[in-house]
């Protein structure tokens, strides 16, 4: 039998538009509120942090937005990425299901968040800013963005979520390879830092909080601006380059998903793959189900509240419309650090409250369970966040394994798990432990809240 495994797309085909969904979203995010005033944040309130042109993306609602060529000759390293049918993967669930995947693992950094850290670093640059700071969860997001701000010349500041800076030191040598400062987070270099770690000098540290220090040193240096991997809605339509390319791909292998499967930290690449799928779900009546896939020890979006809060653990930020653990809520610190965020990205959190996608929280050993079932049969070891992914793909393919019918499932492999082995050697030696988060954990940041809620 014939059977095409890799679906390859050539250079010339890598979009020249991202999707910004929404142009098409049914009802659109409320605005983010200034943290002080709680009214509507406007440009000027973003300019000390963002370049202009990303501010004009973030609130745009234009269909299509031009990729810079500049951008296309950086993508051209990694992308189109391959698009794979896992028919390995399939035999041994012994599902009747298709699945599919795209796999983001082949940029640079080994994970799909270059795609927006090249736009975001080059757009900074056009308008002359000469040192970006950011925050880093596993270094993923650290070592994206220090590949693509030494490509432009950029000088750049990360603060590493500390129980990962531990966890995880060839990230940290990934990022100084290229050119960055790297820093243990909580530190007692800002403001922020200071403040958390006088009430826990032992504290673990979390996205939100190295989020704080990273805005709060852009915010107090002129030259410098801030940068973020998810969440954002400029973020997510920079990812969309990945749903755009897996559309043309699945058309080659004369195959359209039922299911789109992405992992959830802040919803970058769930964003990426889904939403030039939801796209046609709006505009030419597909029916095309997206699932994001979290961990059960951070459920935002399974047991969240949709309402305004902070990105970031201090308060500086706008107040977001989101789904929200609290922004003082500290996940547990399992190895999927990528995903250790206690809110979600505005866009996605309306399309969830208008039941237009769906989600899913899985522990960490099934994803693991999952994940080493994927690279016994496919080869590639998954990030531990892409076993998020992968745990939801084994549960929709079972479940069409009982009901009997075909499901063609499509996911994003976000990225590998090369720099990840402590934790497959954490599993594998049972050292892995299932938490389970109490009602009362759950509750008790989201019950101090008193940020403005919704309705
Ligand atoms: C950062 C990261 C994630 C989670 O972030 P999203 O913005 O939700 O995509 C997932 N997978 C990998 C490999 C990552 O690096």
């Amino acid at each position: 039998m014939n059977k095409t495994k890799k679906i390859l797309l050539s250079e010339k085909e890598i979009p020249e538009k991202w999707y910004n969904i929404q142009a098409d979203m049914p009802n659109p995010t409320l605005p983010p509120l200034h943290p002080g005033t709680k009214q509507p944040v406007g440009p000027e309130d973003l300019a000390p942090l963002f370049p202009m042109e990303l501010i004009k993306q973030e609130v745009s609602k234009e269909r299509w937005i031009d990729i810079p060529e500049e951008v296309r000759d950086v993508y051209k390293i990694w992308r189109p990425s391959p698009l794979f049918r896992a028919y390995d993967f399939e035999k041994l669930l012994g599902t009747p299901a298709k699945i599919y995947y795209k796999y983001e693992g082949v940029s640079p950094a080994g994970s799909h968040k270059p795609n927006t850290a090249v736009p975001q670093a080059y757009y900074n640059k056009m308008e002359g800013v000469k040192r970006l700071t950011t925050e880093t969860g596993a270094g993923q997001w650290g070592s994206a963005l220090s590949f693509a701000c030494n490509h432009f010349g950029i000088d750049l500041e990360v603060y590493m979520v500390k129980v990962s800076y531990d966890q995880k030191p060839y990230r940290k040598s990934m990022m100084k390879t290229w050119g960055a400062n790297v820093f243990s987070s909580p530190t007692d270099k800002t403001e922020s830092g200071r403040k958390i770690l006088a009430e826990d000098p032992n504290s673990p540290g979390s996205l939100g909080i190295a989020i704080s220090e990273a805005v709060e040193r852009a915010a107090k240096d002129g030259g410098t601006k801030y940068s973020l991997g998810s969440v954002l809605n400029h973020v997510l339509m920079h990812q969309t380059v990945i749903g755009l390319e897996a559309i043309k791909q699945m058309e080659i292998a004369g195959d359209f998903p039922d299911i789109v499967v992405g992992c959830f930290g802040g919803g970058s690449n769930f964003g990426g793959i889904s939403f030039p799928f939801l796209g046609l779900n709006f505009r030419e009546g597909k029916k095309v189900r997206a699932i994001a896939a979290e961990p059960s020890s951070c459920p935002k979006l399974t047991k969240g509240q949709f309402r305004y809060d902070f990105g970031d653990t201090v308060g500086l930020t706008p107040l977001i419309p989101m789904y929200t653990l609290g922004h003082t809520f500290i996940p547990e610190p399992i190895h999927a650090g990528g995903l250790r965020y206690h809110g979600a990205g505005a866009i996605v959190s309306q399309l969830l409250k208008d039941k237009l996608i769906e989600a899913q929280a899985f522990h960490q050993l099934e994803c693991f369970d999952a994940g080493v079932k994927f690279a016994r049969t496919e080869g590639i070891i998954p990030a531990p966040e892409s076993t998020h992914a992968i745990a939801a793909v084994v549960k929709e393919a079972l479940k069409a394994k009982e009901e009997g019918t075909s499901k063609t499932i499509l996911f994003n492999l976000s990225g590998h798990g090369y720099f990840d082995m402590s934790a497959y050697d954490a599993y594998f030696s049972g050292k892995l432990v299932e938490h389970h988060l109490t009602e009362e954990e759950l509750h008790a940041d989201l019950k101090k809240l008193n940020t403005p809620t919704i309705e």
